[in-house]
């Protein structure tokens, strides 16, 4: 039974959240008609993205992200109005601001040939631009960020996107598409390889990760990564509760996959009140049964490390509506939840509000 797996009462509601890309110049009306919407379809709250791969306001004096607490303040209102939990969703190790690009290129994650994600297009996106969790500063940077949207009156959380290193393999389903071949891990992919790091793993190990022949087969330094981004992830999750916010992250799909692909291990992200996992089926080539067995994979994981978070399985919008297919899934895995990425295709596809709608009258 799934309650066996879960670390959380069956009594306890089980809800529905959904992801939405904030935008600066969306009308009052418009967002309202959204929430509105998605409060009548039984969701609970929306986690609304405030800086993304590209903020609408790029350059400041200062590093302050004026755009995203525009969004915030303007949506919070209209959240409350219909009833519904807001938490900033904001992207953290990838950020794109150009000021901070010009004032500490240094900052910036270094992979195996060398070459600074400051100054290279990996996977030719210009905004993946990932901050190494061991530089002096970063840690900081990142919490200025994280008070600063907190300030933000209403406001009910704050939730970590790319929370992780950049993917050393791609999710499998993506190869083809990005015209990768990812049979082993190379190293234009594998990342930090910063003089930074390079120079604490040696003083740890008396190893130059630069020399591994195999770098994935040395288990000292797939830890060190995994612990480095983890102390981050954990520091900034007990800012947000600091705050007085609930935390959450969006993770990759199982711990397992997310310490092979990103070297995330989000289990280890203790302070989290929910954790995210993104189990895009389709995106590691995985028919939608693969949502109960992810979801119950991380359950188990984090029940056996004794972190209290909550799981909400993430999942993509199904084309067909079948929301109560998805739902049951992720139930089934032990989920105290369920979140849709993302409402952007409700409004291509307004039947969906009404097939949710349905869904979760059933829950
Ligand atoms: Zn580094």
């Amino acid at each position: 039974m799934a309650t066996i797996l879960s670390c959380h009462p069956a009594e306890e509601p089980f809800r529905v959240y959904a992801w939405m890309s904030g935008k600066i110049d969306m009308p009052e009306e418009r967002l309202d008609s959204i929430f509105s919407n998605a409060a009548r379809a039984g969701i609970s709250g929306i986690y609304l993205e405030c800086h993304g791969g590209y903020p609408s306001i790029l350059d400041s004096t200062s590093f302050r992200d004026s755009a995203a607490l525009t969004i915030l303040r303007r949506a919070v209102p209209v959240a409350k109005k219909h009833g519904l939990e807001l938490h900033a969703w904001m992207w953290t190790t990838n950020r794109c601001e150009e000021t901070l690009l010009q004032a500490h290129p240094e900052w910036y994650e270094v992979n195996g040939l060398g070459e600074s994600l400051a100054d290279i297009e990996m996977y030719n996106r210009k905004h993946y631009r990932f901050l190494c969790p061991n530089h002096e500063g970063v840690a900081e940077y990142l919490k200025d960020r994280v008070r600063e949207l907190a300030e933000v009156e209403g406001l009910d959380g704050i939730h970590l996107d790319f929370i992780r290193f950049p993917d050393a393999i791609l999710p499998y389903g993506l190869h083809e598409s990005r015209g990768v071949v990812q049979d082993k891990v190379y190293p234009q992919w594998d990342c930090c390889y910063c003089d930074e790091c390079r120079a604490k793993f040696k003083a740890q190990t008396g190893i130059d990760p630069l020399e591994l022949d195999d770098p994935t087969a040395n288990p000292e330094w797939m830890q060190f990564r995994w612990d480095a981004m983890a102390q981050l992830a954990d520091g900034l999750l007990e800012e947000i509760q600091a705050c007085g916010l609930k935390a959450s992250a969006a993770v990759f799909a199982t711990p397992e996959e997310a310490r092979k692909l990103v070297r995330q291990d989000w289990v280890q992200f203790r302070h989290a009140d929910a954790l995210l996992p993104m189990i895009y089926h389709t995106s590691y080539a995985q028919p939608a049964e693969w949502i109960e067995t992810a979801t119950r994979e991380g359950v188990t994981a984090l029940a056996a490390a004794g972190n209290k978070a909550r799981l909400y399985s993430g999942v993509s919008v199904p084309r067909d509506g079948d929301f109560a297919g998805r739902i049951a899934l992720a139930r089934a895995g032990g989920a105290s939840g369920i979140c849709f990425f993302s409402l952007e295709a409700f409004f291509r596809h307004p039947e969906y509000w009404s097939q949710l709608q349905a869904a979760t009258a059933a829950l």
